[in-house]
């Protein structure tokens, strides 16, 4: 893989300052050009449904960098711009203002976007997405005059939303047609811990239940009326049912995707000469479990620092241990590993307190999710990591202590 006469990136996320950055660290001189369709400075997006929407920090606080970083480093940003043509015949680039870049090595950090919401009444005033910055600052303005508010999707960012509204303003209700809070990607002990809380902090929570058509009056949402005929007022509705990865630059330039676009354990692309890194690929997991696609700080981050060393002259495959957080109120929750699929769980710790279950597949630890327990967090990232291979007899031993199995592990 050879950078050639210069790097090229689309999008200017997570993923694409890392790779820029890491590229430079690794002494690569030529140039580096960042292409984002967002106006902004490149910001981190977890913040934007917590502590930015519940007004503890400022949007300049966002920045993943400040302005000199891309100066000093010679990074060139084009902000503002969004790319809408890929030539691979000619390595040409073309952006939507008529520039046309050409590449040595071009990388595809493109994110995803909201899943639309599958029901009429999406495009009414009040129903709000929370992905970019612009998002959370309209979410943040209608809070203050907020008094209805309903979340549709009880997935992480809807929950994180659900609990910066409370701190910001009315306490909103939240809906979602599965069962079960956070999805597949958390168990049943750590799902219903939270579902619990959020209740005793006075959330409604109506799981298993349908929305069925956001309704309003002079193109204002006034209400989200559910499949079981319930229509609860509102005049604000935020809506988290997921992503879509973008893939549709790649797909037209003949890219091969499936579900994200679709990278080897090197996270190159069906053309060697392009790559793609963090929300939009879907790569092949070290773990067995298939082709995969995350969306965490983590997997950006570390994929952006693994394709910048083969770029570099360094190749190694992708093997990075997924890890992620959602802080909601005064619940944090850490997930070291990727539980789906498990089989089994053991608990340890008590609730009150801080506890973690143990993720298990065929016998064998592949997760473990962390609630106000950082400590063990650590140790579990570490464990993991290793490849240690920890057994369900291991932890359901009344001895067991997962920093000692860390010890014992390394020794
Ligand atoms: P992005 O950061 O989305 O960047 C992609 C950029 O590319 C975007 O600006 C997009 O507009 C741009 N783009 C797309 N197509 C084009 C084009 N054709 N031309 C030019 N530009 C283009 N992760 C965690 O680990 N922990 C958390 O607590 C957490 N909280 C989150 C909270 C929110 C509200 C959101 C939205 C995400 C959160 N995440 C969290 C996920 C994390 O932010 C993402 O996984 C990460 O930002 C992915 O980085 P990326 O570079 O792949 O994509």
């Amino acid at each position: 893989m050879s950078p050639g006469p210069g790097v090229v990136v689309v999008g200017a996320g997570q993923a694409a300052v890392q790779l820029a950055e890491s590229l430079r660290d690794a002494g690569f001189d030529g140039p580096v050009t960042l292409v984002g369709d967002e106006p902004q400075l490149p910001y981190q997006r977890p913040p934007l449904s917590k502590e930015y929407l519940a007004g503890k920090l400022s949007s300049a606080e966002l920045a993943l960098r400040g302005e000199r970083f891309y100066v000093d480093r010679d990074i060139e940003l084009l902000a503002g711009r969004r790319a809408v043509h890929l030539d691979r015949g000619r390595r040409r680039l073309n952006l939507d203002d008529g520039t046309e870049l050409s590449y040595g090595h071009l990388v595809l950090a493109t994110g995803a976007r909201p899943r639309p919401l599958p029901i009429p009444g999406g495009r009414l005033d009040g129903v709000v997405n929370l992905r970019t910055l612009a998002d959370a600052q309209e979410l943040r303005q209608r809070l203050a005059a907020a008094r209805d508010v309903v979340v549709i999707g009880a997935g992480f960012i809807g929950l994180e939303f659900a609990a910066a509204c409370r701190a910001a303003g009315p306490t909103p209700v939240v809906v979602d047609i599965a069962g079960q809070v956070m999805g597949r990607a958390v168990s049943a002990p750590t799902a219903a811990h939270f579902a619990e809380r959020h209740q005793q902090l006075d959330t409604r929570l109506l799981l298993g239940r349908a929305p069925a058509e956001l309704v309003g009056r002079q193109g204002r949402v006034t209400g989200v009326r559910l499949a079981d005929g319930e229509t609860l007022p509102a005049d604000t509705v935020a809506v988290g049912i997921g992503v879509l990865p973008n893939v549709e630059l790649a797909e037209a330039a003949g890219l091969r995707t499936a579900g994200g676009i679709v990278v080897d354990d090197y996270l190159v692309t069906s053309d060697p000469a392009v790559s793609a890194i963090g929300d939009c690929a879907a790569f092949p997991d070290p773990r067995g479990a298939g082709r995969i696609r995350l969306e965490s700080v983590q997997n950006a981050a570390d994929q952006a620092r693994c394709l910048a060393a083969a770029l570099t002259g360094t190749p190694r495959p992708y093997t990075a241990l997924p890890w992620f957080w959602s802080y909601q109120g005064a619940l944090r929750l850490q997930i070291a590993g990727l539980s789906t699929g498990h089989d089994r769980t053991v608990v340890r710790g008590e609730p009150g307190k801080g506890f973690s279950v143990f993720c298990f597949r065929d016998g064998f630890l592949t997760a473990v999710e962390s609630v106000n327990r950082a400590p063990d967090h650590m140790a579990a990232r570490r464990l993991l990591a290793a490849g240690a291979r920890v057994t369900f007899e291991d932890v359901t031993d009344p001895g067991f202590n997962l920093r000692a199995h860390l010890r014992g592990a390394r020794a």
